[in-house]
């Protein structure tokens, strides 16, 4: 983590709480941050409910002023019209999100994504003054056949392809072997992924893209091992799916700066 990007950690809620479990679970996170004198400068806390949820936590973090951003699991390409079951930026906008992931791996395995079509997904998000939260990770097979960067890369080039230099993007290097399986990439494999992600987006979209974006490493993050990752150079957070269900857990995640040592 290079201090002069302010860390984010992002959890990713998949398709778990319902409107009314999301309410109570975003104010205990709430009074779970509070408690552990979380500093919004610091670190930056995302959270992306399902689609049914986000207009109660958008109600409750204006209400209560809650120093959450919120984001969209995922958006059309489309910003309106006869797209049955897909939802728009331009309504996610509308509740106030900051964010939408873009390529989970399980929207390209369940859904078939192409690299087009989160490359085009990415670009509605810019239209629409979201931030996309680019996932790239390659799978086993993928791993022992090319090596741990080849695929991560190829899928980010698609995508740096079609965005701008001057565009807001965050990308999360998630290999699917580490998505939900309890075993994490080690924090020097997540480090030198990061390293080549962020030599592409120098090369495509200059110094000043490389410098200011964000990568995540997603992949079993747990309170236990965020402060090794955070530790190297090119993570600049995490996305987390099981444990940002875990309010504890989570809250511990966000408070990495508490348990990063030398020694981590
Ligand atoms: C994810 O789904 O993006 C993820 C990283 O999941 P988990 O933390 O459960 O491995």
């Amino acid at each position: 983590m290079a201090e002069l990007r302010v860390p984010l950690i992002a959890g990713n809620w998949k398709m778990n709480l319902d409107h009314l479990q999301s309410i109570a679970f975003v104010q205990k996170l709430a009074w779970a941050l509070k408690d552990a004198g979380y500093q919004e400068k610091q670190v930056e806390v995302a959270v992306f409910p399902p689609f049914t949820d986000l207009r109660s936590v958008q109600t409750l973090i204006g209400a209560d002023d809650l120093p959450l951003a919120l984001g969209g699991q995922d958006l059309s390409v489309h910003d309106d019209g006869a797209h049955t079951g897909d939802v728009s930026g331009v309504f996610l906008k509308a509740l106030d999100c900051r964010y939408v992931i873009v390529g989970h791996s399980e929207r390209r395995g369940d859904h078939h994504e192409s690299d087009d079509v989160v490359a085009s997904k990415a670009v509605a998000a810019v239209r629409n003054g979201l931030v996309p939260i680019v996932c790239v990770g390659e799978t086993a097979e993928d791993l022992e056949q090319f090596g741990p960067s080849k695929v991560p890369l190829d899928q980010l080039a698609v995508v740096l392809d079609q965005l701008k230099s001057s565009d807001d993007y965050v990308v999360a290097y998630e290999p699917v072997w580490a998505i939900g399986s309890g075993q994490a990439a080690t924090p020097d494999q997540a480090e030198t992924v990061a390293r080549a992600l962020r030599a592409a987006i120098q090369d495509k979209h200059g110094a000043d893209a490389a410098t200011r974006t964000r990568i995540l490493y997603g992949g079993s993050v747990k309170s236990g091992n965020i402060a090794g990752f955070m530790k190297r150079e090119n993570v600049d957070g995490a996305l987390v799916g099981g444990a940002s269900l875990d309010v504890a857990e989570f809250s511990a995640i966000v408070r990495f700066p508490a348990h990063v040592t030398m020694d981590s």
